[in-house]
């Protein structure tokens, strides 16, 4: 990569779930005249020029959760128009894309493949360098793109796939310090949602009817709190709230309020006692005045998980602060994709002619392939 005057455009694929997407983003180096910094893509100015999301939920909202083949045939039937969408919104064409960067795991398999096929294509055909990106690390690194955030940095990843607190030392240098031995955290938000009859998806039902609730009225577990191993697990969580409701005569609306704001404590705590020995492994490791800890994925939106957390971090000696992306770039996005892509696409010098082109798609791809392999890592499949 040569750093001239003009702008480094990334176009970004991602289909890995139940959202397909399609973003550009534009980079230009700031201060060309300077010796190259070592965190070059900090150092740039960045802009989103398109950023599409087509969400799929209705299709799967009667299932109750996602469905691997509609998913497929869903990203099938709008990934070429949405690109040329983004394209447009853009203004700018195909041969003016530096690369193509695209999910390539970890996700439903259908998905992924309509995704990197569509990639593969484009990039075969205009003759660009393509970058098969993990989605996790897209996730991992979208604080840089909307905050500046330098590594290192503590991320708690809480999704309807995954649950995992990563050390995020660089680019392709991620420790997991945490994952769930069971459940996600969104799965546990959705399935007890799903027995509440709340309906799908779970996290903003369970959010909202826990507004009217009180959080001490069922005392449910805290699961492997206080446990030395930062691993979390959820699934007693959710096996505690059917019991409650089993237990209950006739569930009135409040009692589906106070089981919801008191699943929503039960998390909450659980997730703050695992960060804040996260926090204090991090300390041991790294003097930073300002440590960072990062919340992204579907859950980050939940505004009980988003106090209690920044309030951990008021309540620490350090200066910790809570970063926690726009929603919009928290679910689901090409942005990231695109991001992560423009971060590989700027620390190799050269790509050669038909790069990435042997990319295959990856149902499981591990951020740290060192992490011993637990149930629930690496893992986004169906939610059903
Ligand atoms: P993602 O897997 O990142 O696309 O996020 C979807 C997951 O986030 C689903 O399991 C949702 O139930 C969950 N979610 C979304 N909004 C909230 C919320 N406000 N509170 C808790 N969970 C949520
Ligand atoms: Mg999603």
């Amino acid at each position: 990569m040569t750093l001239r005057d003009d702008k480094i455009y990334i176009l970004g694929i991602e289909s890995s779930c139940d959202e397909t997407a399609v973003s550009i983003l534009s980079w230009v180096y700031k201060n060309k005249h300077k010796a190259k910094p070592k965190d070059l893509a900090l150092a740039g100015q960045s802009k989103l020029c398109s950023d599409l999301v087509f969400s799929q939920i209705d299709q799967h909202a009667a299932f109750g959760g996602v469905v691997p083949e509609i998913a497929a045939r869903a990203h099938l039937d709008i990934m070429d128009q949405l690109i040329k969408n983004a394209l447009q919104e853009a203004n700018i064409s195909l041969e003016e894309i530096h690369a193509i960067a695209v999910t390539a795991g970890p996700g439903l398999i259908g998905g992924l493949m309509v995704g990197l096929m569509s990639a593969k294509t484009l990039a075969l055909i205009h003759n660009k360098p393509l970058i098969g990106v993990n989605h996790l690390e897209g996730h991992a690194l979208t604080p840089r793109l909307t905050d500046q955030i330098s590594y290192p940095y503590l991320l708690l990843l809480v999704s309807g796939g995954h649950t995992q607190i990563l050390l995020i030392k660089g680019l392709g240098d991620y420790e997991r310090l945490a994952t769930t031995i069971d459940d996600a955290i969104g799965e546990a938000f959705d399935k007890s949602a799903k027995l509440l009859g709340l309906g799908y998806p779970g996290g903003p039902k369970v959010e909202q009817a826990a507004i009217s609730g009180d959080p001490k009225r069922f005392d449910l577990p805290r699961p492997l709190k206080g446990k030395a191993e930062l691993d979390m697990s959820f699934s007693g969580l959710k096996t505690a709230v059917r019991r409650q409701v089993e237990q209950l005569e006739a569930v009135t609306e409040q009692d589906i309020a106070d089981l919801c704001a008191s699943f929503q404590l039960a998390v909450s705590d659980v997730i703050c006692n695992r960060i804040s020995r996260a926090m204090a492994l991090f300390e041991e490791r790294y003097n930073e005045a300002h440590p960072t800890i990062v919340v992204a994925g579907g859950v980050a939106a939940n505004k009980t998980i988003r106090g209690d957390l920044d309030k951990l971090c008021h309540a620490q000696d350090k200066n910790w602060r809570m970063i926690a992306p726009p929603l919009n770039l928290c679910t689901d996005n090409a942005a990231m994709i695109a991001w992560a892509g423009l971060e590989h696409y700027l620390s190799k010098t050269k790509f050669d002619t038909n790069h990435g082109l042997e990319i295959e798609a990856r149902s499981r791809w591990p951020l740290d392939e060192q992490a011993n392999n637990l149930v629930g890592h690496g893992r986004r499949g169906a939610k059903v």
